[in-house]
Formats: structure tokens, C-alpha cells, sequence
């Protein structure tokens, strides 16, 4: 089972900082994740989200420059006055962290930085330490980005292609909610990079994608003749009995009959899915009885040991 590192190592230091990458680079994770969205002058950055405000201390060093929402937009902002913010621990709409016992809210100078650069990052590094850790990037909300003006996917791979990322077998995997891009992305892009489509709840409105339908038997055949892999939310692939033990959904199963893999998200010690008091047992259910092939985690160490 692959490790993932979800963030980077973010179960210990602040998500997408390049000290949480090196950390998971150093703690044995065989990819590391990058969420990428773009800037106003189309640059793309590594965040997880498409606001600001509860990872850096943008309503600081920029007041009056949210939109009539509250939130804080990457897309409204140059690279330039990107690199000037503080990255810290998340926090909620009210400030306080959202895992309190993770690394402190202590204005650390963690600065954001571009795709491109956490690349170089990742290569330095697999040289430095003789180690071949891949790479797992994120496009965020291309639909979002298309309405404010800006192809991400277009800029994301051309990024990759500049990075040497070309053939299938190249150690990444490109992931996005959006169903309709990633087959644009092989259909139109001719894309030969390894694609892992990610299935969310329709709850989140997190793209257009019917995630319901995505889950059935059809839905997976159809989305499988374009991509490598799945990830599914945790609680979609494993789930509480009515005596509370942990057994498979079928999704897993649906996925690997289809001759795809299952890379879940997102398994962390102090949020641990319905079903589970451990993390080990967790891992192990993963492993042993769904036998994925990947799993995204905040915590590598745990994961490897
Ligand atoms: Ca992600």
C-alpha cells in the first residue's frame, strides 16, 4: 500500500509548506500530494484552497481585499503579493485551528510558493537522499478558474511538461474532482500522465460532477476507460455494521473489478473514520481487507511504521 502524503506531512507542520514536504519526504512517503490553483496574473500556486483566509493571514497584510462573501481569493491577488503572506495552521471561520493538536498557531515564517518551485523541490530532494518519491497533483476547481478567465489545466500541464512530466510512466498521478476535465484532459490535451479521478459527496458542491452516480457500477466502467484510478472519501469505501464494526461499502470492489486502483482519502489519527478507535486498525482494514493500492494520509510516519 502506497503512501500518499496528504498536504505533505501536515499531520505536524502547517498543509503545503515545503517543510511538511520535506518532512514527508523524509518520513518514507512514496508520493507527495499538491493542491495547485491559480494566481491573478496566471501563476499557479500549491494551496489547498481557492480562498486565503483560513491558511495565511491575508485579512492582515491586505484589508479590504475581500470579496462581498468574506473570502479572501487567490485569484485576486499577483504572485508577487502572494509571497509577502504567513502560511498557517488551518483554522476555522472563527480563527481557532481545526486540529488543535497539530502544529501551533504561532506566526512561523512558512511563505507559499509556486508548483513549479515545489517540483524542483521534490527533485532536490530525491537526489539529495537517493530516493524516487512521486508526485500527486491536484487541479483545484477548473470550473471556478474557467468563470474568473483562467484555463488552470491548460497552465498545469504545461507546467508538468516544462518539469519533464510527459509518459504514463512517469512517477505522478494528475487527481481532480471534475469529471468533465480530466477526460478533457485525455480526450482534448491528449494527456499520457497516469489520471485518478476523485469522488466527493454532492453535498460539497465541489464541481458538477453527480458523485451519486460516479459510485455505481456504470458510473465507475464509464470513467475508467480514461483513468488509472479512484479516490474515493474514506467513508465511501468503508463504513460502520449495525454493531458498529468497519466493513467495505463495495466501492472498492467495484473500482478494482473495473482493473483500476484505490487510492482513499484521507486517513488521519485525529479524525479517524465511523468504525475505527485506532489508526492502526484503520491502516490495517485498508490494507488487508479493501487491499488498496494507495492511501492519502496527514501522517506518513504512522502509516510506513
Ligand atoms: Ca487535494
Amino acid at each position: 500500500m502506497k503512501v500518499i502524503a496528504h498536504r505533505g506531512a501536515s499531520g505536524y507542520l502547517p498543509e503545503h509548506t515545503l517543510p511538511a514536504k520535506a518532512l514527508a519526504h523524509a518520513m518514507g512517503a512514496d508520493y507527495l500530494e499538491q493542491d495547485v490553483v491559480a494566481t491573478r496574473d496566471e501563476e499557479l500556486i500549491v494551496l489547498h484552497d481557492i480562498h486565503l483566509d483560513r491558511v495565511t493571514d491575508v485579512s492582515e497584510q491586505y484589508p479590504g481585499r475581500a470579496r462581498e462573501d468574506g473570502r479572501y481569493y487567490v485569484i485576486d491577488f499577483d504572485l508577487a503579493e502572494l509571497r509577502k503572506l504567513r502560511v498557517h495552521e488551518r483554522v476555522d471561520a472563527a480563527g481557532a485551528a481545526v486540529y488543535p493538536g497539530r502544529y501551533p498557531l504561532t506566526g512561523e515564517p512558512f511563505a507559499p510558493h509556486t508548483f513549479s518551485e515545489e517540483l524542483s523541490f521534490v527533485r532536490g530532494l530525491n537526489k539529495s537522499t537517493g530516493r524516487d518519491v512521486g508526485v500527486y497533483p491536484e487541479i483545484k476547481r477548473p470550473a471556478f478558474h474557467k468563470s474568473e478567465g483562467v484555463d488552470i489545466t491548460s497552465l498545469f500541464l504545461d507546467v508538468l511538461s516544462d518539469q519533464g512530466y510527459t509518459q504514463a510512466s512517469d512517477p505522478i498521478f494528475v487527481q481532480c474532482f471534475d469529471a468533465a476535465e480530466l477526460k478533457r484532459i485525455y480526450d482534448d490535451f491528449n494527456c499520457e500522465l497516469k489520471l485518478v479521478q476523485l469522488i466527493g459527496d454532492n453535498a460539497w458542491q465541489e464541481s458538477d460532477t453527480d458523485y451519486d452516480a460516479l459510485r455505481s457500477a456504470t458510473g465507475i466502467e464509464e470513467v475508467a476507460a480514461y483513468v488509472d484510478g479512484f479516490g474515493p472519501w474514506i467513508r465511501q469505501v468503508v463504513e460502520p455494521d449495525k454493531d458498529g464494526r468497519p466493513v467495505s461499502t463495495g466501492l472498492a470492489e467495484r473500482i478494482q473489478a473495473v482493473g483500476c486502483e484505490v487510492h482513499p482519502y484521507t486517513l488521519r489519527r485525529d479524525d479517524l473514520p465511523p468504525g475505527f478507535s485506532r489508526f492502526d486498525d484503520a491502516a490495517r482494514f485498508l490494507r488487508e481487507e479493501l487491499k488498496v493500492e494507495a492511501v492519502f494520509t496527514d501522517f506518513p510516519d504512522l502509516i510506513r511504521a
